[in-house]
C-alpha cells in the first residue's frame, strides 16, 4: 500500500504580508507535490481584509485553513509596544491553541513551517518530534543581514545609524546605515534584543525558505550557503510566490475604471496592507500627483502623526470619508484623472491590468515581487521594517525603480520631487528603460518557477527529503 503523503503544517503570524506568502507556499506544496496541507492563522482581532482573503480561497480538500482563536494580548502590550514584539507575543499566546488543534487531528503534521515571527512555535515541532522550517517571506539580503546581526553586534560600537561607513555583510552590496531594518535603528530598544534573539534561534531550523530566486540575488544566496555564518541551515530560494490574479476580493470598481484608461497610463499608489503617512506628507503627495498630470489610483488611509508606521491590524476597518485628508478642491480637480480607494484595493489584479504604468510603493517584499511579476517599474517609498533595504536593491542593484529624496528639514518628500519621480517613471525614455529591465526580471522569475527552474528544483529537493523521511 502507498504510504500517506507528508502532512505539512504552516503557521502564519499576524499581518497580511505574512499570511499571503504562507498561503501561497501551502498551495504550491499541494499543487506540485500533492501533500496534505494545514495552514494555521494567528490573529488578535478581526480584520475585514483578512476575512475577505481567507474567504476567497478556493482550496481543494487536501488544504485546510484553521483560524486559531484571537489571542488576548491586552495585558501584555502597551500602545507603544513595537510592532515586531506585538506580533511575537500574539504568536506565543496562540501556541496552546495550536497545540490543541494538532492533538485533535487524525493525521498529525510531519513538518512545521513558520515565518520569522513564529519561531516560538519551534517548541511545538520539538514536542511532536517533527522538523521545523522557517519561510523568510522576504529577500536573501534581508536574511543575510539577519544571520549576520549577532556578528555585527560584537563588532560595532555605538548605534548602527551613527556609523560613517556603509555596513558590510558578506555577499551583499554595502548597506547604508540608515537603511538597516527597523529593530537595528536603536540598539537600546527592547525590539533590538528581540531581533537578535530571533537571529540566533533561526539557525536552529532544519531549513530556511526564501521568497526570492537564484538569478535575482545569486551572490547573496551563495554567501548565505557558504560563508556568512557557520552552521546556517540549508537555504531554499523558492520564489517568487505571490497571490495569483483571481476574482477580486474587493474593489471591482478599480478594475472597471482601469478598463477605461489608456495602456500604461496609470500610476498605482499604495503603502501595503497597513502603511500610513503623515498629514503633511499626504498633502505633498496629493499636490505632487496633481502637478505630474498623470492618472493614478491611490489606496488612501487616514494619516498618522508620524510617518513610517504600520497599522497591521486595522486594514479595511477604517471609515471611508477621505475628503478631510486632502488639500482644498483636490478631489474635485482630480476627479477625471484619479481614483481614490479607501483602505484596501485588489492589488494583484490592479498591477496586472494593462493600464498600469508604474507603482509608487512602500516596497514591502510582496508588493515588490507583485510589481516585478507584472513588469511594472516602481517609485520606491519605503516606510518601515526591511523596506529601506528593499528600496536600495530596487534602485541600486536592479535598476527598476527610482527613489525620492526626503527633505531633511521637514522629514517629508516634497511635492516637486514627487512630480519629478512620477514623470521619470511614467513618461519618456527613462520609464521605458525601467520597464524593460523589470520585464527581464519577470522572465527570469518565471523561468525559476517553471519545471526544471531553480525555485522549482529547490522546493522539489525538500519535498523529496520529506517524502523519504516519511517512509
Ligand atoms: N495588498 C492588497 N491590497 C491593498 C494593500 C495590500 O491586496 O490595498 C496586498 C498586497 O498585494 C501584498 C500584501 O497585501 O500581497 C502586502 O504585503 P507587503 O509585503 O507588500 O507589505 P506589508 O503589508 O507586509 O507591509
Amino acid at each position: 500500500m502507498e504510504s500517506p503523503k507528508p502532512h505539512i503544517a504552516l503557521l502564519s503570524s499576524p499581518g497580511l504580508g505574512h499570511l499571503i506568502p504562507i498561503l501561497e507556499l501551502g498551495k504550491r506544496l499541494l499543487s506540485l507535490h500533492g501533500f496534505h496541507i494545514t495552514i494555521f492563522v494567528t490573529t488578535t482581532q478581526a480584520s475585514t481584509a483578512q476575512s475577505q482573503l481567507l474567504n476567497s480561497q478556493t482550496v481543494p480538500g487536501k488544504l485546510t485553513i484553521v483560524e486559531l482563536p484571537p489571542a488576548d494580548i491586552s495585558s501584555l502590550v502597551r500602545p507603544d509596544t513595537a510592532i515586531e514584539i506585538t506580533i511575537c507575543i500574539i504568536v506565543r499566546e496562540s501556541i496552546p491553541a495550536l497545540q490543541s488543534a494538532i492533538l485533535a487531528m487524525t493525521q498529525q503534521p510531519t513538518v512545521l513551517i513558520v515565518d520569522i515571527f513564529g519561531i516560538d512555535a519551534f517548541e511545538i515541532a520539538d514536542q511532536f518530534q517533527i522538523p521545523k522550517y522557517v519561510f523568510i517571506t522576504s529577500s536573501a539580503i534581508f536574511l543575510a543581514l539577519t544571520v549576520y546581526v549577532p556578528t555585527l553586534d560584537g563588532l560595532v560600537v555605538g548605534e548602527y545609524v551613527d556609523l560613517q561607513e556603509p555596513i558590510r555583510v558578506p555577499g551583499c552590496n554595502p548597506i547604508r546605515p540608515d537603511d538597516v531594518v527597523d529593530p537595528m535603528l536603536d540598539r537600546k530598544h527592547e525590539r533590538y534584543s528581540v531581533y537578535v534573539d530571533i537571529c540566533f534561534r533561526l539557525l536552529m531550523a532544519h531549513g530556511l525558505f526564501l521568497n526570492t530566486w537564484e538569478d535575482l540575488e545569486p551572490i547573496t544566496i551563495r554567501a548565505l550557503r557558504e560563508d556568512i555564518v557557520t552552521f546556517t541551515p540549508p537555504i531554499y530560494p523558492i520564489g517568487p510566490l505571490m497571490r495569483s490574479v483571481g476574482p477580486p476580493i474587493a474593489g471591482r470598481e478599480c478594475l472597471d475604471w482601469l478598463d477605461m484608461q489608456r495602456t500604461e497610463s496609470v500610476l498605482y499608489v499604495s503603502f501595503g496592507s497597513g502603511g500610513t503617512i503623515s498629514a503633511e506628507q499626504l498633502t505633498e503627495l496629493a499636490t505632487g500627483l496633481e502637478l505630474s498630470q498623470q492618472r493614478f489610483i491611490w489606496v488612501v488611509r487616514a494619516p498618522t502623526k508620524k510617518d513610517a508606521s504600520a497599522t497591521f491590524f486595522t486594514s479595511g476597518n477604517g471609515h471611508d470619508d477621505l475628503s478631510e485628508y486632502f488639500p482644498d478642491g483636490f478631489l474635485t480637480r482630480t476627479r477625471e484623472v484619479g481614483l481614490m480607494v479607501p483602505q484596501w484595493a485588489p492589488q494583484v489584479e490592479i498591477l496586472s491590468h494593462p493600464s498600469i504604468g508604474g507603482f509608487l510603493s512602500h516596497c514591502g517584499w510582496n508588493s515588490t515581487i507583485e510589481s516585478i511579476m507584472n513588469g511594472v517599474p516602481m517609485i520606491a517609498w519605503p516606510l518601515y521594517a526591511e523596506q529601506r533595504m528593499n528600496a536600495s536593491i530596487l534602485t541600486e542593484d536592479l535598476n527598476v525603480a527610482v527613489r525620492p529624496e526626503i527633505l531633511p528639514a521637514k522629514g517629508v518628500v516634497g511635492r516637486k520631487e514627487i512630480e519629478r519621480m512620477v514623470r521619470r517613471v511614467m513618461e519618456g525614455e527613462e520609464g521605458n528603460e525601467l520597464r524593460g529591465r523589470v520585464r527581464e526580471l519577470r522572465s527570469s522569475a518565471l523561468k525559476s518557477l517553471n519545471e526544471g527552474g531553480s525555485s522549482y528544483n529547490s522546493l522539489s529537493q525538500v519535498a523529496r527529503k520529506w517524502e523519504m523521511s516519511d517512509k
